[in-house]
């Protein structure tokens, strides 16, 4: 870890023009994510901008329409077990408590969780080369040990997945992200926050110098009844996803009315096919459309000598998930799903 300076602010717009003017300066939040990057030398900081002392980001705010806004700074924690999240936005709540730890959500806000790096083990290895780490340097894992990396939209350049399990519920429940800098304020649709690493995979997410994420927000829309979140990974808790699928379904005399289903641990970003949400309108919620969904969803996934297995995991975890979202109690611990 290099020498750095620390500072607390309490002004937006102050931490926002210390972001941008001086480069080398980083915006620390629940620091679970970026200390560790500095203890790896994977990122090096002159000032690390703590974002906590700006008032007004740390709540769930609902607004005049009914959406809700979550804070930035608003803990993982306090999102998944908010009232207002259990009750509208179960598959929110589900896919936050199916990551890191209770110590590490306690923690983690949730602007950070949209900005965590990849898990990529050459990404986390500064002796090795690594486009995202150092651009132009190489990827080493298209030809080495790529077990976790993506089967979709990677590039020759990278093929890092983005390994967080609340973007995947973000992504899947059209959420918006709320952005402000010195110079003013925007919001961006969420599936085009994180980008897919192209020959830029250094470049994570459109997020621009200076500008902060003040808030997420959640659309009024209920997706309360049938919803699930599946992680697969090596390990049942304290393990980043190998795949994950959440899926959420309007039903209306057994047709399905609306159908979202995202991915993670699959590529650079939640992935999402809308092809394959608009095939399942109308038809009705069983085994054999999801599968055929799941074909729609893959079809051009392309996997590596070590992970061309997740293929066939991901097809059977958006079968297997999409059936457990028609039993919603299903995903209650200890409750055995009668698949
Ligand atoms: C052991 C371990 C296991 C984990 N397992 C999982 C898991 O299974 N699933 C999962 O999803 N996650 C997992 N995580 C990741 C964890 O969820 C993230 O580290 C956390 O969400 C990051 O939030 P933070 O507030 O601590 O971010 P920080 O570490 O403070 O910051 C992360 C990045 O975001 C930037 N930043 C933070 N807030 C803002 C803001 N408001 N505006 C602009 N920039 C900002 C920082 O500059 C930094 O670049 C795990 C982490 C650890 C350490």
């Amino acid at each position: 870890m290099n020498n750095f300076s620390y500072t607390k602010i309490k002004e937006l717009s102050d931490a926002s023009v210390l972001l941008k003017d001086h480069k080398g300066n980083k915006a620390i939040a629940g620091g679970t994510n970026i200390v560790d990057l500095m203890k790896y030398f994977v990122v090096e900081a002159n000032t690390l901008v703590d974002l906590n002392g700006i008032s007004g980001m740390d709540a769930l705010t609902e607004t005049e329409t009914g959406s809700v806004l979550l804070g930035a700074l608003m803990t993982n924690a306090a999102t998944a077990y908010h009232p207002v999240i259990e009750e509208k936005y179960p598959l929110l709540s589900r896919t936050i408590l199916a990551g890191a730890s209770g110590q590490i959500r306690n923690m983690a806000t949730n602007g950070g969780n949209l900005l965590q790096k990849t898990r990529c083990y050459y990404f986390y290895d500064p002796h090795v080369p690594c486009n995202k780490r150092e651009p132009g340097s190489g990827c080493p894992a298209v030809k080495g040990y790529n077990r976790i990396h993506a089967i979709l939209g990677h590039s020759q350049d990278c093929i890092a997945v983005f390994p967080s399990d609340m973007c995947v519920a973000l992504a899947a429940l059209n959420a918006t992200v709320h952005v402000k800098s010195a110079e003013g304020k925007r919001q961006i649709d969420f599936e085009d926050f994180h980008r897919l690493p192209g020959n830029s995979p250094e470049i994570d997410n459109n997020l621009k110098e200076g500008e902060i994420i003040t808030a997420i927000e959640l659309p009024n829309e209920d997706f309360s009844q049938n919803y699930s979140y599946l992680k697969l990974r090596d390990r049942s808790s304290y393990a980043f996803a190998l795949v994950s699928v959440a899926t959420a379904f309007k039903i209306e005399n057994n047709r399905i009315t609306e159908a979202r289903i995202a991915l993670g641990g699959v590529a650079h970003k939640p992935w999402r096919s809308h092809e394959a949400e608009e095939y399942l309108k109308g038809k009705s919620p069983d085994r054999e459309h999801f599968a055929q969904a799941a074909e729609i969803i893959l079809a051009d996934a392309k996997g590596f000598k070590h992970n061309r297995f997740k293929i066939k995991l991901a097809r059977k975890a958006i079968i297997r998930n999409c059936m457990m979202a028609l039993e919603p109690d299903s995903q209650r611990p200890g409750a055995k799903p009668s698949l």
